[in-house]
């Protein structure tokens, strides 16, 4: 996914931009308290391009003492990304702290696009022309708090940058490389088999301890092509005859340099490894229970509808008491959360592992499976049969049949009338049968209702 940072000095509207870019999807919009400050990650969607976007406190160019901190998440946020939104307000005009960010894109040579936020009813004609001095090209206008001029910004960002992956992929001709080392791959070309595993989880709950011990099996056999992306290191292996790809984001198997090994935390990899894998395992700390970074990382694998498996690590030493509690705190934490199944594990000492991968096949299995229309149409109207939809002023719904709409999340489609006012409660009741009949496990389920014939 390309990833997009927003910079300006406060108050240019970076966060009603934000906003908007990620409503669109009933966005998960995660501020990762500790982990980044000021920078706040969500995913985006305007039409049918998903993207991340970064959020950032602002650069005002008087920076000291907490200002200065935010810069310097600004600046991280411009790293991270892919392409930078570098705003700035119609009605202020151009300010210090607009040269200084200035500077600082040109300097650092980010494809950058200049924002003018603000635009309203203002002439673009009149209004536009002195942010030319910046130097970063024409700006593109827009009202981020009226939704104007927002789909054809993303619209026209993504057509360029699409176009130049596009170009790069274009063999060099008469170019000799000094040393053809481990190749970068995009995503596309990776030679991923198997099911795509990502673990996940904040710093220090065991990620790394875990990647070693599921690769270090006796019964596991890794091969010796990992693919590198710019995110994460994908390792392909086998074990009892099925292919896994494990989407390292801890950057434990770095092949050349070892010293690279223990790399940062990084939400965009951990989002990107979300995003690309089939099957989640949210690694938890026994130790020290839920705590919100965990809660957000979960909310990261909800919103990508990818089926999810969680390993409680560090279950080893535990006495009794505290057994309980993390159980009692999981119960009532996660109570809405009734398709991941649970795993209490050492990755230290692999206890529990191998049920983990159970987890993971059945997981992924669910995810990917396929149903024919008459057997889904079948198994809806034995759920009506057993329990009629309630009658609508005087009206009973009909509910005509289900086709498959997709899989990874599975997507469900009921057709019928009346659809939109069927009561929540006997859609739930819909679902969970199919559920159950199915046998879906571990993985979330999409239910759309159609109205019409
Ligand atoms: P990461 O940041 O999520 O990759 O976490 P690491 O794998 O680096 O582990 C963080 C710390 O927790 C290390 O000191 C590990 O030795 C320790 N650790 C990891 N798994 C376990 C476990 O199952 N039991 C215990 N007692 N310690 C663990």
């Amino acid at each position: 996914l390309p990833v997009i940072a927003l910079v300006g000095r406060p108050n240019v509207g970076k966060s009603t931009l934000f906003n908007r870019l990620t409503k669109s999807r009933d966005a998960l919009v995660a501020e990762i308290a500790g982990l980044t400050r000021d920078r706040k990650y969500g995913e985006g969607k305007v039409g049918r391009r998903p993207f991340i976007v970064i959020d950032t406190g602002g650069i005002s160019g008087e920076e000291e003492g907490i200002d200065e901190v935010m810069a310097q998440q600004s600046f991280q946020a411009i790293e991270e990304a892919d392409i930078v939104f570098f705003m700035v307000d119609v009605g202020a005009g151009i300010t210090a702290g607009d040269r200084m960010i200035a500077d600082h894109l040109r300097r650092n040579g980010k494809s950058a696009y200049l924002i003018a936020n603000k635009i309203d009813g203002k002439n673009p004609d009149v209004v536009l022309g002195e942010f030319y001095e910046l130097g970063m090209g024409e700006p593109l206008a827009i009202a981020a708090a009226h939704n104007r001029g927002v789909s054809t910004l993303v619209d026209h960002v993504m057509d360029e940058l699409l176009g130049a992956e596009f170009s790069e992929e274009e063999p060099e001709t008469g170019y000799l490389e000094d040393e053809p080392a481990e190749e970068e791959v995009s995503h596309e070309e990776l030679d991923v088999r198997g099911i795509k595993i990502a673990v996940v989880g904040r710093p220090n709950v065991g990620k790394s301890t875990l990647v070693n011990r599921m690769l270090g099996e006796d019964r596991v056999v890794v091969y010796d092509h990992a693919g590198t992306t710019r995110d994460s290191i994908y390792i392909p292996y086998e074990r009892f005859g099925q292919d896994y790809t494990l989407i390292d984001t801890a950057g434990v198997r770095r092949r050349k340099n070892i010293s690279e090994a223990a790399e940062k935390f990084s939400i965009i990899k951990t989002l990107q490894a979300i995003q690309d894998c089939h099957v989640c395992i949210l690694v938890l700390d026994a130790r020290t229970g839920i705590v919100e970074q965990d809660l957000h990382m979960l909310s990261f694998v909800l919103n990508s509808g990818r089926a999810l498996v969680l390993a409680i690590n560090k279950w080893d030493g535990m006495d009794a008491y505290d057994k309980q509690r993390v159980k009692d705190e999981l119960d009532r934490r996660f109570d809405f959360l009734t398709f991941a199944e649970q795993h209490f594990i050492s990755a230290l000492h692999g206890t529990g592992v191998g049920h983990l991968y159970e987890s993971v096949d059945k997981a992924y299995q669910s995810a990917m499976s396929k149903w024919q229309t008459n057997m889904l149409t079948r198994i809806l109207e034995d759920a009506i049969a057993s329990h009629q939809p309630p009658l609508i002023r005087g009206r009973r719904p009909k509910l005509r049949y289900a086709h498959q709409g997709g899989s990874n999340p599975p997507r469900i489609i009921v057709h019928g009338n009346m659809t939109n006012e069927l009561p929540e409660d006997y859609k739930r009741y819909l679902a969970n049968t199919f559920r159950r009949v199915l046998d879906i496990q571990g993985t979330p389920i999409r239910f759309e209702f159609r109205q019409g014939d």
